[in-house]
């Protein structure tokens, strides 16, 4: 086993910071795995689990072993996972997202074009069931493989045993807590037919005239509308969307409203309403705000950045300040998106 000691993660993390894993393994598949598991446990120390770090703040040096899932492996469809209308692929937990959404259009395989781009491996893509563009894992996710880090136990979990939900799954909860992510498999259309219901992907397809898209070309613009509107995690440190957009009563939407008029909201179930999170901080002032050496992206008030030397403590507490403005100002309560060590 090749286990380092006093590791720097910070190729390892989106926001670039300078922190130490204190000790740090990259394992290629469930055997190594399970071996990194039995070395923490003789060990008696905690256990981080890392896929590209595109989500995580680090506020300081992890204690104990950080293993980093590098499980490689898409698998294609087999004659008995694919037919007339769709087919399976199996993609390992290291694999890049990105390179997976590729390789899927590549082979004619539809579903995950709106979801291009996003950083990370396929492990994790679960985990907060990533999303973009009206299209979430969960809508084309059958099945995770998982292995149980206390028991030891490998098994199957469906989609439905995973509660996805908003940026949400059971792996964040205490009941999924145990379990590592070791592949995912995702059922996918074999007909060029994409999801374009998002507004502002529509709204731009029609803008470039393009009235019957494919998927290649959603692929296209999904691609374009990212690389304008976000930061690049490798030239200016971020997680990308620092909070989740709330979802609100009627009687707090109504109250903003009386404020601000032009509020957009979208209607949820129980009569409560999805706001953007972005628009309330925008609001704020926030947008463009610089604390030192971190701030809120200029164009992009959702996006926290370090411009450079910054740290997770800083962030975190430019990620409070401004949940607490929000709070005061609107009655609404932010959800960060990522995690926090
Ligand atoms: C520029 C930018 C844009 C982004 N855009 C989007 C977007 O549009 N939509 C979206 O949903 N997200 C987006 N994100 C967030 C991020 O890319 C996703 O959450 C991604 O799935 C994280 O993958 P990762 O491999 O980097 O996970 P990490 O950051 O390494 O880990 C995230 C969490 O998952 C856990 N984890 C990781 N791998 C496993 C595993 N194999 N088994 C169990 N637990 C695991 C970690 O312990 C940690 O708790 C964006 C981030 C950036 C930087």
């Amino acid at each position: 086993m090749n286990i380092e000691s006093n590791k720097s993660l910070r190729p390892y993390n989106s926001f670039g910071f300078d922190i130490n894993a204190e000790h740090f393994i990259s394992v290629q598949n469930t055997e190594s795995l399970a071996e990194a598991l039995e070395w923490s446990k003789q060990h008696h120390y905690p256990v981080f689990i890392l896929g590209g770090g595109s989500n995580c703040v680090f506020t300081r040096n992890v204690a104990g072993l950080v293993i980093h899932i590098a499980i490689p492996g898409i698998e294609l469809p087999t004659a008995t996972t694919i037919d007339h209308a769709t087919a399976t692929i199996k993609a390992g937990a290291g694999v890049n997202w990105h390179q997976l959404v590729i390789e899927a259009l590549s082979r004619n395989l539809f579903g995950l074009e709106n979801l291009a781009l996003i950083p990370g491996c396929a492990g994790a893509a679960p985990i907060q069931n990533i999303g973009a563009y009206g299209t979430e894992i969960g809508d084309i996710l059958t099945s995770v493989e998982v292995l149980n880090r206390k028991s030891g136990e490998q098994l199957t979990l469906s989609a439905s045993d995973c509660d996805l939900g908003y940026r949400h799954s059971l792996f964040k909860t205490p009941a999924g807590s145990d379990f590592i992510v070791t592949a995912i498999n995702l059922k996918l259309s074999r007909q060029d037919m994409p999801n374009i219901q998002y507004k502002a992907l529509q709204q731009t397809l029609q803008s470039r005239g393009i009235e019957n898209p494919g998927c290649q070309q959603v692929f296209d613009t999904v691609c374009e509308i990212r690389q304008a509107k976000l930061p690049d995690p490798t030239r200016l440190g971020n997680a990308g969307s620092f909070f989740k957009n709330p979802v609100i009563s009627r009687q707090q939407l109504d109250a903003i409203l009386k404020i601000n008029e032009k509020l957009p909201h979208f209607p949820q179930a129980n009569d409560n309403f999805k706001v953007p999170a972005a628009w309330l901080i925008d609001q704020a002032g926030w947008k463009g705000h610089r604390s030192g050496p971190v701030g809120v992206h200029k164009a992009q008030a959702l996006v926290l950045v370090n411009h450079g030397g910054g740290n997770g403590q800083q962030i975190a507490i430019l990620a409070e300040q401004i949940k607490k403005d929000i709070l005061k100002r609107f009655g609404v309560t932010l959800e960060r998106e990522p995690v926090l060590y």
